[in-house]
């Protein structure tokens, strides 16, 4: 007899928010930077504001 398996549909993975060193997407142009230092960089260099 085979054991009860749960059927899980493919595809459908729950996706996960970002965390610590995760993208982080840039809120002047959208650009996904690594982590808050990349994202401060992008955005000085980028955009000119320094925070
Ligand atoms: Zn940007």
């Amino acid at each position: 007899m085979e054991t009860a398996t749960e059927k899980r549909p493919a595809g459908t993975r729950t996706q996960k928010r970002s965390r610590s060193g995760a993208h982080t997407p840039c809120p002047h142009c959208g650009k996904q930077l690594r982590g808050a230092k990349g994202l401060d960089a992008h955005i000085a260099q980028a955009h000119g504001e320094a925070k």
